[in-house]
């Protein structure tokens, strides 16, 4: 639609599905808007199961929380739609108490991670107020869901963020959870 001609995310989960014989792709995404096209590629695919949590009503004027799938893919999309303002609360507990028990039941092969950073505080698009230890936080439950369903299979890809000193940050907090490291205190500080 507006930001993006191909949808990494889905291409690199039917990739798996098709060439490394990944049955099931849980897809989790935390970019601030919608993921519109990926809900709509596997609206119909059960052997997908895709979560998204953002700002709602807002751009791109999908995802409310009655969008659950069709036919096979029925129950297999789980949107968590939140106000403007949203933060570690709203957020964190949707991937406690709607992602993970979710994917206990839908037991995912393999995890990915549509990985948008303008849902972190100061971007100038999005208005949610994550933080780069909610970031953790947020990749942690992704590595733990990893671990228990996906043999530890997970692939995080990079979607939106537009403040390039927060994007820098967020990232480098991402990755350095992603890689084992310990985040240490103070270290937010971007260089980008
Ligand atoms: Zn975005």
């Amino acid at each position: 639609m507006g930001f993006c001609i191909f949808n990494n995310i889905a291409i690199g989960a039917r990739y798996a599905q098709q060439k490394h014989g990944a049955g099931r792709v849980l897809i989790a995404d935390w970019d601030v808007h919608h993921g519109n096209g990926t809900q709509e590629i596997f609206y119909g695919d059960g052997s997908v199961f895709f979560f998204s949590t953002h700002q709602y009503p807002w751009y791109p004027g999908t995802g409310s929380s009655e969008e659950t799938g069709y036919g096979e893919g029925e129950g297999r999309t789980l949107n968590c739609p939140f106000p403007a303002g949203a933060g570690r609360k709203e957020i964190i507990g949707a991937f406690r108490d709607k992602l993970v028990p979710a994917a206990e039941e839908f037991k995912p092969d393999l995890v990915l991670i549509s990985a948008g950073f303008d849902s972190r505080a100061g971007d100038p698009l999005g208005h949610f107020q994550l933080t780069d230890a909610d970031f953790e936080e947020l990749t942690n439950i992704m590595l733990e869901i990893a671990d228990v369903h996906s043999h530890s299979r997970l692939v995080s890809v990079l979607e939106g963020g537009y403040s390039l000193s927060g994007l820098a940050s967020a990232v480098r907090a991402h990755v350095q959870t992603l890689s084992g490291q310990t985040v240490k205190a103070g270290s937010g500080t971007s260089r980008p």
